[in-house]
């Protein structure tokens, strides 16, 4: 197998689930491929008053379970098999934490940094407008990933808002506190992967009071859990990159300064916080946690024999390559998976969508003991079913989720 095809890796883990739980090759075969994809042009006026022409896709991989739900991301990497692994992987992780919600992904391969703001409003108007038929409250949520931001929802509920004639706030989540998002969401994912982390160190032994962390990413996800390493846990962050190159300092790195610094460069590069390394540097330091927050394959075949981490956890999405995996299993490293860490963003995106239906409002005390009852339940259910079965976590945590789509696929008469 391909160790850099994402959706290949994605599909093979179906493989594998269905070997667990006994699915049948036909129902097999329903779930390795998305239920339906948009591809669309978008056309956006450039600030020189020429048009360029974007591409970009939805994919909707599994409705089962109820609407479909899952981020957006603006990045020149983006192509349609790498959305149909997102939008699978929405599916699990949604599956696994129980919510009422099927799995979907979107895209637009273009380069943020490229872009001026008001370029980046027209693009991000002109994409919702494009997949606006194929979306909708009760049909297909979309949400922040890579490159993607709360401005960029407030645009596309604003578009959406004109083209409908009506203001509903539950057609995508993640926006700002002003126009319907809810509190906590911006450090969602980070402090929900933070709490699982804890549960998962001690179920390993690793003491997280001034325990290392090594965070590749710096973005929404990597940045907030670099910034929770501390209050939340005691743990010391001693290196983070991003896409340009990173910063070790072993005393512990200033991350409230490491944030001005990007803010006002660009970059991480070029602070005097610390000495400079890679970005695969990062990867392979000797660091008690490893957390990759960036994009998918980060550990491969080529790099998991130099991980000297005692956990991976992966708070991006699809880090590790199965063959990666094998390899870190093989030296004893184990991997939080990522549809059991990386959920917080999506748990609260939900809770987003009950108080717009609602119109109700939470306080952050209220998300924080929700998210982390979520969050510590659902390691524990896994935890246990991994321990009962003698499987990894991604393996318990797959199953699991997998095994809950079938179920509702056919409550529905599907199958
Ligand atoms: P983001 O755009 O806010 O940040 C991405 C970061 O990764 C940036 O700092 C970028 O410079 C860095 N990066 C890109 N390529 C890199 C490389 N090769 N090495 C090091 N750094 C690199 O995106 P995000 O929202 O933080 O998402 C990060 C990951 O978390 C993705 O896998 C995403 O799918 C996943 N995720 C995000 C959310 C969410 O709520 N935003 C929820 C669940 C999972």
């Amino acid at each position: 197998m391909d160790d850099s095809n994402f959706f290949e890796t994605v599909k093979q883990q179906v493989c594998t689930c269905s070997l667990d739980l006994r699915i049948a090759p036909d129902v097999e075969a329903i779930l390795k491929m998305p239920m339906q994809e948009l591809h669309v042009s978008v056309p956006v006026r450039m600030d020189d008053g020429t048009i360029r022409v974007f591409l970009g896709y939805r994919v909707q991989y599994n409705n089962s379970r109820g609407p479909t739900k899952g981020g957006i991301r603006f990045h020149p990497d983006v192509q349609i098999d790498n959305v149909r692994a997102l939008a699978a992987l929405m599916t699990w992780k949604c599956a696994l934490y129980r919510l009422p919600l099927g799995g979907a992904k979107g895209g637009v391969a273009c380069n943020v940094k490229e872009l001026s703001r008001n370029e980046l409003e027209r693009l991000s108007r002109s994409y919702i407008k494009e997949i606006a038929y194929f979306i909708g409250p009760d049909r297909d949520i979309p949400a922040p990933d890579v490159g993607t931001n709360e401005q960029v929802m407030a645009w596309m509920l604003d578009e959406y808002a004109k083209m409908t004639g009506t203001t509903v706030f539950s057609m995508i989540t993640g926006k700002p506190v002003s126009v319907g998002g809810s509190a906590v969401r911006e450090d969602a994912t980070a402090r929900g992967g933070w709490y699982a982390v804890k549960e998962a160190a001690e179920d390993y032994g690793i003491d997280l009071k001034n325990a290392t962390v090594a965070i590749q990413g710096f973005g929404n996800v990597g940045m907030n859990a670099a910034l929770l390493a501390g209050p939340l846990c005691g743990c010391r962050v001693i290196a983070v990159s991003d896409s340009r190159g990173g910063v070790l300092n072993r005393d512990g790195l200033d991350i409230g300064r490491l944030r001005e610094h990007k803010k006002r460069t660009g970059s991480l590069v070029g602070s005097d916080l610390g000495s400079g390394i890679t970005t695969s540097e990062l990867l392979e330091l000797d660091a008690d946690i490893l957390i990759p927050a960036a994009l998918e394959h980060a550990i491969t075949v080529r790099n998991a024999g130099n991980v000297r981490a005692r956990l991976v956890a992966e708070f991006a999405n699809g880090p590790t390559t199965d063959k990666a995996e094998s390899h870190l299993a093989m030296r004893g490293i184990p991997i939080l998976p990522d549809i059991l860490c990386n959920a917080g963003g999506v748990v609260v995106s939900y809770f987003e969508m009950v108080q717009n239906r609602t119109m109700d409002r939470w306080d952050e005390k209220m998300v924080h003991t929700r998210l982390e009852t979520a969050m510590t339940t659902t390691y524990r259910m896994v935890a246990a079913f991994a321990r009962e079965h003698a499987l990894t976590l991604r393996r318990a945590a797959y199953s699991s989720a997998v095994g809950h789509v079938v179920e509702a696929m056919q409550a529905r008469g599907w199958v």
